[in-house]
């Protein structure tokens, strides 16, 4: 039956495209409604009875497996492995052909600019001015939605303020004996995950007395330690004396030392999760099941919702009223990877292609055909699962239903049957209703003074030669489609025709950085395989060019603009891999000067710090957006360089930032090669727009991440690759019902890398309940906390650090102060008790605390705080967690022989050890440790050097050496390297060596080197702060 369709479009075809290029396709317009005015029944139409609604919605465990590939019908092919099975993209003969022509006439009014051979004197040609109608629109007052930090709303708790007259009192130390059994029976039975901490072998102290130091109130941080301003924090950190000796406030009399084995750990957890969970199966088919951790090694069976490796969420259970969502102030959010990598040993995603016709939508709300669509009325119409609308099938898509009420061709589609899978779009969703060219890769090189003399521009010529080879291809294609063009600059830019009819590379160059274009076309963009030999050829000379160049100054927005320009022109969208060494000064549109300044630290004014400089940067985004130009930035500062600003494009296009400070090729050049290649062969998706659908009562209302937006709903991403996470949070706007559940869509419209436009959607049903212990149990830690660090991170462009942090800290104490009024069995105040899913929370938020970004240090560098705040805006779930906590692996006593990885140890100096050598890594720095006390044995294995003192500095990689431990070691070293998603610099410390101080920031459990508590001092003074609202 369903054999014979595909060809017919009844009067749905016409229904959703048309509202302007291609977003309406899309469905941006016409869904806008859908919020919140169909709060009443279905309009006129007889919902589904319950029993209906509740086999789609929460697909019973029994569900059987869905059959391997071959089983699905020849339209659906596995992704890529089939391509002739697609209709074939249009045939593209010439990219630059006619329609560039007069595109480029009209942009260069003049007529084509001269060309002129290549010669190893390079004598440049100026091309004047070009082109009136090439000036920027004036920059819009604001085109990028910030969105004030979420404050706490007001709740009935009483507020976190500690009067400091209720100081002693509350400080008496209060060493409660264990409270009989405390997370015993009566917690298993209201089958609550809450674990206190007497349940963990000892009861957690009260606050200690006065004088002890520990903690101190906001606002009373007046006798703060050098180096430790008041404003640094509200944590007892800072309190003078308190951390003399440490861990003071536990040492006193006449308490007892408190174990810091008994406070939870992280490692325990991770271990835990991975003995419990790791190598199994995680099959998909049952709401609001809570996956494993990131950290567990386990394998994902779609059947129904998308995998946990593309959607993670905040928690698995949403409250069903927005009263208990203010109440718990648990932020309800996904963090979306739409382009994660999946494992060897997973199905990529299949493509559906439905012709013509295109993917089966809800006509209401747009939604596209998925596992939560109920059919009914014999299969003749079903109800959306979004907006309850019923939908007649389309004739091409009507299908008999089997007993159950399920489809026949069930198992045969996986829009029916699976969480993710991939639509062929039609031409209603290209711009201008045309398919898509191929994307392209412009290779930008600066190749002024600094970087012609450290050796980096012929090391990016060298390396290109080869990586140019491995640009990512479609697969089952023989070489990439991806065109690629040179651009290098100093204050002027050369463009290079490359095009494989010519002998030698020509150059033009354009002086006049104020109007850029793009002064030729044909021969730009080319086929790498089809231009090898020119390409070569240029390689090969443009670093004897610019060998003797005196010329320090540079240009950058204009840079950018001549990418975009040159993507308009080949109308296709692509990166732009821009190689950079400084702040541009040079007289042009976007010249950027020095405003680092430290005095702004710790007042209301250091947010200006993050804040880019607008004007150019921000119009420069929208085009690149616009144009589906997506900007990667290497860095190569010897000083301040604005990154703030200069990170601005790449931040707003999906792009990265890398950044080599002092880059030294015999030192770095490794590192950044690595980077360099992950990030050419990325898979990656161009001209993106997203958009997060969800069942009726709750919406998406905010979204972070290397993301532009235009309006409220659509997501827009010039590209976006495998390691890139946005992430979305949820408002109610009615109340959710426990029976449906709630679900969301992400649908992702883009262009592959072989130029099809296509749809990923990504779907997920979650649970939801009136009890505020189903929240707690199905919280998931690591994705709240890269919610809370990417929330901090944009806050901190429009408040002051110090309220940031507060908020942090009053929000952590709000979720756990609920917990234990509403969930936990009685216990004494004295006792902290934590959610079980959420035990180790505090110990991430007191990192995020920590972080550059938020600590409030002028030792800390300006554009390293930029940097990293930008970093993370764009991280996935996997990503924050490594950062905040590291892992340190000790590698003295390890296995050889084992095949098991190392078991890392807690973050904490006192884990280390003087004879032990540790490693280190966040998933952007990476060091070895090595205790004064090494055994020579150890070192002689490693270094091949008598002992410790024999240590050259300014290692960066351990020596080949044929021996077992040299062996392991480096293999557990290259395994990260390849896993991590950016390379990392191994940095090799001894202890006590001044270096060292690096290696210690990273050591989150402990008080940090730049502000910040200790983790038990943090959870003491989180301890007091529920306490606070418990009263
Ligand atoms: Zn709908």
């Amino acid at each position: 039956m369903s054999q014979q369709g595909y060809v017919a479009a009844p009067p749905y075809s016409q229904a959703q495209p048309g509202m302007g290029a291609y977003q309406g396709g899309f469905g941006s317009g016409p869904t806008q409604p859908l919020y919140g005015h169909y709060g009443g029944p279905p309009q006129a139409l007889s919902a589904p009875s319950a029993g209906m609604m509740k086999s789609s919605v929460s697909p019973a465990a029994s569900v059987p497996l869905p059959p391997g590939p071959s089983q699905y019908n020849p339209n659906v092919q596995q992704n890529g492995s089939h391509p002739q099975s697609y209709p074939a993209p249009p045939a593209v003969s010439a990219p630059y052909g006619q329609p560039p022509h007069s595109l480029y006439n009209s942009m260069a009014s003049p007529g084509p600019p001269p060309t002129q051979q290549l010669t190893n004197q390079m004598s440049s040609m100026n091309l004047g001015s070009h082109a009136q109608g090439l000036q920027s629109p004036p920059p819009p007052a604001s085109s990028v939605v910030q969105q004030p930090f979420q404050t706490p709303p007001p709740s009935t708790m009483a507020p976190p303020q500690m009067p400091p007259g209720l100081q002693s009192p509350h400080m008496s130390p209060l060493m409660s004996p264990p409270q009989s059994p405390p997370a015993s029976t009566a917690m298993a039975s209201q089958s609550m995950a809450g674990t206190s901490m007497a349940s963990m072998g000892r009861p957690f102290p009260g606050p200690p007395p006065p004088g002890l130091g520990g903690f101190q109130q906001p606002g009373l941080g007046s006798a703060g330690q050098p180096g430790y301003p008041p404003q640094a924090g509200q944590f007892g950190g800072y309190m003078a004396g308190a951390h003399q000796n440490m861990p003071g406030p536990f040492t006193g009399p006449p308490q007892k030392k408190l174990d810091p084995d008994s406070i939870p750990s992280i490692t325990q957890v991770i271990e835990d999760d991975q003995v419990k969970q790791g190598g199994q199966v995680f099959t998909t088919n049952i709401r609001g099941q809570v996956p494993p951790l990131v950290t567990t090694d386990f394998t994902v069976t779609d059947q129904g919702n998308a995998s946990p490796r593309f959607i993670r969420c905040t928690t698995y259970s949403l409250p069903c009223t927005a009263d208990l969502a203010k109440q718990c102030q648990v932020p309800l959010a996904a963090i979306i990877k739409p382009f994660a990598s999946l494992p060897k040993n997973e199905t990529p995603l299949y493509v559906v292609n439905h012709g013509d016709t295109g993917p089966v939508r809800c006509n209401r709300c747009k939604a596209y055909m998925c596992p939560y669509m109920q059919f009914i009325d014999g299969g003749r119409r079903y109800q959306c699962g979004f907006c309850n609308c019923v939908n007649e099938v389309p004739v091409f898509y009507f299908q008999h239903l089997d007993h159950m009420g399920r489809r026949v061709d069930f198992y045969e589609r996986p829009e029916l049957s699976l969480g993710s899978y991939e639509f062929v779009a039609t031409l209603d969703y290209c711009k201008n209703n045309r398919p898509p060219n191929p994307p392209a890769y412009i290779f930008m090189i600066d190749v002024s003074y600094n970087n012609i003399k450290s050796g980096l521009v012929k090391l990016i010529c060298d390396e290109l030669k080869t990586l140019l080879e491995k640009l990512p291809r479609e697969e089952g294609m023989e070489t990439s489609a991806i065109k690629v063009g040179f651009v290098t600059y100093n204050k002027v830019l050369h463009f290079y025709n490359v095009k494989s009819a010519l002998a030698q590379p020509q150059m033009m160059v354009v002086s006049d950085t104020a109007e850029m274009f793009v002064p030729l076309l044909d021969g730009f963009l080319v086929n790498y395989q089809d231009s090898r030999a020119v390409i070569y050829n240029l390689l090969d000379q443009i670093p004897d060019m610019f060998a003797d160049t005196a010329e320090s100054e540079t240009v950058f927005a204009p840079v950018i603009q001549a990418g975009v320009e040159a993507f308009k022109a080949a109308e296709c969208s692509g990166k732009l891999f821009i190689f950079h060494s400084s702040m541009p000064t040079a007289e042009a549109p976007g010249k950027l000067k020095n405003r680092d300044d430290k005095k702004l630290v710790n007042t209301d004014k250091e947010k200006t710090l993050f804040q880019p400089q607008k004007g150019v940067y921000e119009q420069l985004s929208k085009d690149c957006v616009a144009s589906g130009c997506c900007v990667d930035l290497f860095l190569f500062p010897s000083q301040y360089t604005d990154i703030a600003t200069m990170a601005d494009v790449p931040s707003h296009t999906g792009g990265s930032v890398y950044k080599y400070s002092n880059f030294q090729v015999e030192t770095d050049g490794e590192h950044f090669l690595r980077d360099l290649r992950k990030d050419v062969q990325k898979s990656i998706g161009f001209d993106a727009i997203m958009r997060v659908r969800t069942s009726t009562g709750f919406r998406a209302t905010d979204f972070f991440g290397g993301i532009y937006m235009n309006n409220t709903t659509d997501v827009e991403m010039a590209a976006v690759d495998c390691d890139k996470g946005m992430t979305v949070e949820f408002k109610h706007d009615d109340t959710l019902s426990e029976e449906t559940g709630a679900l969301m869509q992400c649908a992702l419209l883009y262009t592959t890398i072989s130029g099809q436009r296509r749809l990923r959607i990504h779907n997920l049903s979650l649970n939801c309940s009136s009890q505020l212990s189903e929240l707690y149990k199905s919280c998931e830690t690591d994705s709240l906390i890269n919610f809370f660090a990417k929330s901090a991170y944009r806050a901190i462009l429009n408040q002051p650090l110090k309220n940031v942090r507060e908020i942090l800290v009053n929000q952590t104490a709000h979720m756990l102060a609920c917990y234990r009024k509403n969930c936990a069995s009685p216990s004494a105040a004295s006792q902290l008790i934590l959610p079980d899913a959420m035990k180790v929370f505090p110990v991430y938020m007191n990192s995020l605390m920590k972080t550059a970004p938020l600590v409030g240090s002028t030792e800390l560098s300006t554009d390293d705080r930029a940097h990293q705040r930008l970093s993370v805006m764009a991280m996935g779930v996997e990503d924050t967690q490594l950062l905040l906590y590291p892992r340190l692996i000790p590698l003295h006593n390890i296995d050889v022989n084992s095949e098991k990885p190392a078991t890392p140890v807690r973050c904490s100096e006192e884990r280390l050890t003087d004879s032990g050598i540790f490693l280190l890594e966040n998933g952007q720095s990476m060091f070895l440790w090595l205790g004064q006390a090494s055994s020579p044995d150890l070192i002689q294995s490693l270094f091949n050097l008598p002992s410790l003192a024999h240590l050259q500095g300014h290692m960066c990689a351990l020596p080949e050496l044929d021996n077992p431990l040299s062996t392991k070691i480096r293999s557990i070293i290259s395994g990260l390297l390849e896993k991590r998603s950016n390379s990392m610099k191994l940095q090799i410390v001894r202890q006590k060596d001044k270096p060292e101080m690096l290696f210690r920031q990273f050591l989150v459990e402990d008080k940090g080197l730049h502000g910040g508590a200790s983790y038990m001092d943090f959870l003491c003074y989180v301890h007091r702060e529920i306490r606070q609202l418990l009263t």
